[in-house]
C-alpha cells in the first residue's frame, strides 16, 4: 500500500510540476536545511525568501503590515487558495460583520458562516531570541503552497485564510541571528546578547497588547481587530530546555473572569487537537495546563480570549539559539519525568537540536489549519454568537457601562485612554448632555462606554478592578502566583477617573469615529504677556518644558498654586519667560501635546524657584534591562534629551577616575537589582541565578565598588541620583548611615506577596517629587521595595513624598500582608550634602503604561533649584 501510494504521489508532483512553475524549497533557497545546527536564516533572507515564494505561486501573497521600530518592513503572508484570494476583501468583511452582529439573524450569520473561510493568524518570533518558529514558517509556506502536508491542502485552503507572520519582531530577528553568527565556535556560541532584542522593550513586547506603544503591536493589532478579525490565532514562542518539551493550551487556573466559555473550549479543542497529531508522529513531552495561566491580557494570543477569539500559545523547549544541546536524563525535573494525564509521554533526555522545534512546530501549525478547516462554520457563527451575546446579554451583578467623566485631572491622557481602548476595538460614546447615573450627575461631554458591544469581555477586563484568587496547591503552601500582572486596571494606570455604572440610564449619546482631541490656540505672537504658565496637573507640561529647555528658555517652578480670573495651575506649575525662541517653538508643542498655556504679565508676587539643571544619564547594564528600555521610550516619546551611561562611564579607569558631577546633572537607574547593577550578575539567591551565562569580555560585570564610590560623589557635589524600584535598594545597601530602609527585604512570600498590581499612595504634593500629583494615586507595585525612614544625623535628610495609606491599600489585583507596608514610604526624596537621592519605590513608568505616575519621574529631572 505505502509503496503505491508513494509512487502515486511522486506522479502526482510530477504532473503538477509540469503544469505550474516549481517552488523553491527553503534549503534549497538558504543554503542549508532549515533548522540546521548552527545555521539560522536571518529577516532579509526570510523576507527575501517569502517574496521568492510569492512570485512563485498564486496561492501565497506577501503584505506589508508595518514598519518596525528600526524602521524595517514587516511582512505577513496570505496563504490560500488562488479563488479566496481573488475574494479576500468579501471574507475579510464576512469576519466583520459577524463581530458587528447588531442586526443580522441568527440565520442570516449561519449564511455568512457558510458563505465564509476561517481565518487563522500565526505570528512567530515575538521574542527573537526564541527563534525557531521564525525559521519554520518558511517550510510551512512552502508546504502549504506545494501541498506537502498531512490533508488535502487544496480542499483546506479553499475554506481557510492562512495569515502567517515569519516574525512579528523582525529588528530582533536581525540582531539575534548576527549575534549568534558572531560568537560561533568560541565559548558564547548561543548566549544571551548584552542589549534588548526590541530596541524598547525587549521581552516585554510581549506585554504591550493593550497599550501598543510599540509599532510591531500597532502592525499586528491591526491586523486582529481592524483588518481581517482572525477567528483563531497563535503565537509560537520557546520556554526553558529541561522540562516539557512543548507547552500548547488549554491553560491553567485562574481565567480571566469576564472571557466566553466558548473561547475557552474553542482553544481546548485546538490545543488537544495538536497535541493528538503530535502525539500521532510520536512527538514526546507534550503538556497542557501547566505554568501558562489564563490571567492576563497584555500578552499576543491572550488579547484574541477578550476579543472572542481563540488564542492559543505553543511553547517549545529551547536549544542555545541554533546550538544543539544534550540534556542528560537526571537533569529532568520530576515533574517532568512522571507521567500525567495532561503529560502522558514525557521525554526521556538527550540530544535536542533546533530541527526537534522546528519539526514540532510545524506538525502543530498544520495540526490548527485542519482543525480550523474541520471546524470552519463553528469558528464562524460562534464568533458571531459570542459577539452577540457580548452585545445583548449583561451577565449578573455585572456593570451596565463606565463614565470616564469630562472632569479629569488630565483631560490629555484621559483622551490617550480612549485612544487607546478605540484600537483595541472598543466602542465610545460621548453624551450630548448633562445626565445622572447611578445618582451622580455628569456634565455633557463625558466618555461612556456601555458595556453592551462585541469586545465586551475587553472593555470590562481594562477597565475594572481586578481581584485576583488567592490560589495554592494546599492551604499551607505559599500563594500561587499569576503568570504576569495580577492587576492592569489601565484608568488607574493612567490615573483617569473612570466610575463603573450599575444602573441602565438615558441620555442622548454619540458613538466616537474619532477621539475628540480639542483645538489648541496658543498665545498670539503680537499681543505677548511676559510669562507663559503650565499647569504641573498636565504630564503634557512636561513634554513642552524638557524640548524648551534645551532652548535655554527661562523656567521656574511655583512653590504654591497659581490663582488668577483666568486659570488656576497647582504648585510646581512652570512659569517660562516668554523670550523670542520660547514664542518660536510653543506653538507646535502645544499643538503637539493639546496643552493649554496661560499667560501672566506679572510674576514677581509668585514664589519660585529656577530650574537649571537639563544634563540627563541613564544607566544601562549589560542585562538587558527592559525597565531602562522603557525608561528610554518615555524619554524619547516626551523629548527628554539623556545620555546613556554604561558601566565603563560610572567606574572610570585605574588611570582616570569618574567625576559624573562634571558631566551630569541628574544620573536615572531603572528597576534592576543591586546585584546586576554592581556585579554584572543576579543576585545569588534568586531563581534567575542558576541560569546565568557570562557575556564575553566586554560585557562583563558591573559598575562595581568603583561606580559605587562614583555614584556618592555625584550626589555628595549636588547630583541627583534617582533610582527606581529595586535600584534603590543598592543605595540602601552601599550608602553607610542613609537614614531608610526596605521593610521588605527579608519578607517571605507566605507572608507578603504583591505580584504587579496596583496600591494606593498618599501623595504630598507640595514637595518638589510631587508635584501635579493628586494626594491620592495607584501606583505599580512589582517585586517592590517599601521603605522605613528615621531621623537623620550628619549630613542626611529625607522627605517622604509618598506613603501607603493606613488601609484598603490594594486597588486593582492582589496583596498578601497589607499591614506590612501600611503607613510605610513608597517614595522618600533623600538629601545627602549637596545632592538628593530619590527612590522611587514603584514602577513609576512601568512599561510606558502607567502614566498617572510619570510626574515622578520628571519631577525628579527637573528638581528646582537644589545646589
Ligand atoms: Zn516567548
Amino acid at each position: 500500500m505505502k509503496k503505491i501510494s508513494v509512487l502515486c504521489s511522486i506522479l502526482v508532483f510530477l504532473l503538477i510540476s509540469s503544469l505550474i512553475p516549481a517552488q523553491t524549497p527553503p534549503g534549497k533557497f538558504l543554503g542549508h536545511e532549515v533548522g540546521a545546527d548552527r545555521k539560522l536564516a536571518d529577516y532579509n533572507q526570510i523576507q527575501a525568501y517569502f517574496q521568492k515564494l510569492d512570485q512563485e505561486s498564486g496561492k501565497i501573497k506577501v503584505l506589508t503590515i508595518g514598519k518596525t521600530t528600526l524602521n524595517k518592513p514587516m511582512i505577513m503572508a496570505v496563504i490560500t487558495s488562488e479563488e479566496n484570494m481573488a475574494n479576500l476583501d468579501t471574507y475579510r468583511n464576512i469576519s466583520k460583520q459577524l463581530r458587528d452582529a447588531r442586526g443580522l439573524t441568527d440565520e442570516q450569520a449561519k449564511q455568512l458562516s457558510r458563505q465564509g473561510k476561517a481565518i487563522v493568524l500565526i505570528t512567530c518570533g515575538v521574542h527573537a531570541a526564541e527563534i525557531a518558529a521564525s525559521q519554520m514558517s518558511m517550510e510551512f509556506a512552502y508546504k502549504m503552497v506545494t501541498g506537502d502536508t498531512p490533508f488535502n491542502a487544496d480542499k483546506v485552503l479553499n475554506d481557510v485564510i492562512v495569515l502567517l507572520a515569519p516574525t512579528i519582531n523582525p529588528d530582533g530577528e536581525q540582531m539575534v541571528t548576527e549575534w549568534y553568527r558572531k560568537y560561533v565556535g568560541t565559548p558564547y556560541e548561543g548566549g544571551r546578547m548584552p542589549w534588548l532584542y526590541h530596541h524598547y522593550a525587549g521581552h516585554d513586547n510581549n506585554r504591550d497588547w493593550f497599550m501598543f506603544n510599540l509599532a510591531e503591536t500597532k502592525a499586528v493589532t491591526k491586523v486582529l481587530y481592524h483588518d481581517w478579525i482572525p477567528q483563531v490565532h497563535i503565537d509560537e514562542h520557546q520556554m526553558g530546555s529541561t522540562e516539557a518539551r512543548l507547552f500548547l493550551p488549554p491553560f491553567m487556573d485562574p481565567p480571566v473572569p469576564t472571557i466566553h466559555p466558548l473561547v475557552w473550549r474553542g482553544i481546548a479543542l485546538c490545543g488537544t487537537n495538536m497535541a493528538y497529531d503530535l502525539q500521532q508522529q510520536g512527538c514526546k513531552g507534550v503538556v497542557y495546563g501547566r505554568n501558562f495561566t489564563g490571567w492576563w491580557i497584555g500578552a499576543c494570543d491572550d488579547t484574541s480570549w477578550l476579543h472572542n477569539s481563540i488564542g492559543l500559545l505553543s511553547e517549545m523547549a529551547s536549544v542555545k539559539t541554533a546550538t544543539p544541546i544534550y540534556i542528560d536524563p537526571t537533569e529532568i525535573p520530576n515533574s517532568s519525568i512522571e507521567k500525567r494525564i495532561q503529560f502522558p509521554d514525557p521525554w526521556p533526555g538527550g540530544w535536542w537540536r533546533l530541527r526537534n522545534l522546528v519539526d514540532y512546530e510545524l506538525i502543530l501549525s498544520l495540526s490548527l489549519v485542519k482543525t480550523a478547516y474541520l471546524h470552519k462554520e463553528d469558528f464562524l457563527y460562534n464568533f458571531y454568537k459570542m459577539c452577540k451575546e457580548s452585545i445583548e446579554k449583561r451577565p449578573e451583578g455585572q456593570p451596565y457601562a463606565f463614565i470616564i467623566p469630562k472632569e479629569q485631572h488630565d483631560y490629555a491622557i484621559a483622551l490617550k485612554m480612549l485612544d487607546i481602548l478605540m484600537f483595541g476595538g472598543i466602542e465610545i460614546h460621548q453624551a450630548k448632555e448633562d445626565f445622572v447615573a447611578d445618582g451622580k450627575l455628569y456634565p455633557a461631554g463625558s466618555f461612556v462606554v456601555l458595556l453592551s458591544q462585541p469586545y465586551r469581555p475587553y472593555a470590562q477586563a481594562l477597565l475594572e478592578r481586578q481581584k485576583y484568587p488567592d490560589l495554592r496547591e494546599s492551604p499551607s503552601q505559599d500563594p500561587t502566583p499569576p503568570y504576569d500582572n495580577a492587576g492592569w486596571t489601565l484608568p488607574l494606570q493612567m490615573g483617569v477617573a473612570c466610575d463603573p455604572i450599575e444602573k441602565p440610564f438615558k441620555t442622548t449619546l454619540e458613538k466616537l469615529e474619532q477621539v475628540p482631541y480639542p483645538g489648541i490656540t496658543p498665545p498670539k505672537e503680537n499681543e505677548n504677556a511676559s510669562y507663559i504658565i503650565l499647569d504641573s496637573r498636565k504630564n503634557a507640561s512636561y513634554a513642552v518644558v524638557f524640548p524648551l529647555m534645551q532652548e535655554k528658555a527661562e523656567v521656574y517652578r511655583s512653590k504654591d498654586c497659581i490663582k488668577t480670573d483666568d486659570f488656576h495651575a497647582c504648585a510646581g506649575s512652570f512659569i517660562i519667560k516668554n523670550t523670542p525662541p520660547v514664542q518660536k517653538k510653543l506653538p507646535d508643542l502645544l499643538k503637539k501635546w493639546y496643552l493649554t498655556a496661560y499667560e501672566l504679565n506679572n510674576a514677581d508676587n509668585i514664589a519660585k524657584t529656577p530650574l537649571t539643571r537639563y544634563r540627563f544619564g541613564l544607566y544601562q547594564s549589560w542585562s538587558a534591562n527592559m525597565d531602562e528600555g522603557w525608561t528610554r521610550y518615555v524619554f524619547d516619546e516626551t523629548g527628554i534629551p539623556y545620555t546613556t551611561l554604561h558601566n565603563q562611564d560610572i567606574k572610570g579607569t585605574k588611570q582616570k577616575k569618574a567625576d559624573l558631577r562634571k558631566s551630569f546633572d541628574v544620573i536615572v537607574f531603572a528597576d534592576e537589582s543591586p546585584e546586576e547593577i554592581k556585579s554584572g550578575k543576579p543576585d545569588p539567591k534568586s531563581h534567575w541565578a542558576s541560569r546565568f551565562t557570562e557575556m564575553p569580555p566586554p560585557y562583563q560585570g558591573g559598575i562595581e565598588k568603583e561606580g559605587v564610590e562614583a555614584l556618592k560623589n555625584f550626589v555628595a557635589d549636588g547630583g541627583i541620583l534617582v533610582c527606581m524600584n529595586n535600584a534603590g535598594r543598592l543605595v540602601l545597601k552601599e550608602f553607610k548611615q542613609i537614614p531608610a530602609s526596605n521593610i521588605l527585604e527579608k519578607v517571605e512570600r507566605s507572608k507578603f506577596f504583591c505580584p504587579t498590581s496596583l496600591l494606593k499612595v498618599n501623595v504630598d504634593n507640595k514637595s518638589p517629587i510631587g508635584y501635579g500629583m493628586p494626594q491620592e494615586a495607584a501606583v505599580m507595585f512589582s517585586r517592590s521595595p517599601a521603605f522605613s525612614t528615621s531621623v537623620p544625623s550628619g549630613e542626611w535628610d529625607r522627605q517622604v513624598v509618598a506613603s501607603y495609606p493606613k488601609e484598603n491599600i490594594l486597588m486593582s489585583g492582589w496583596l498578601l500582608g497589607e499591614n506590612i507596608i501600611a503607613r510605610k514610604p513608597a517614595l522618600v526624596d533623600i538629601k545627602y550634602k549637596k545632592g538628593h537621592i530619590i527612590l522611587i519605590g514603584f514602577r513609576c513608568q512601568h512599561r510606558a503604561q502607567t502614566h498617572g505616575t510619570y510626574k515622578f519621574l520628571y519631577n525628579a529631572l527637573l528638581y528646582p533649584g537644589s545646589d
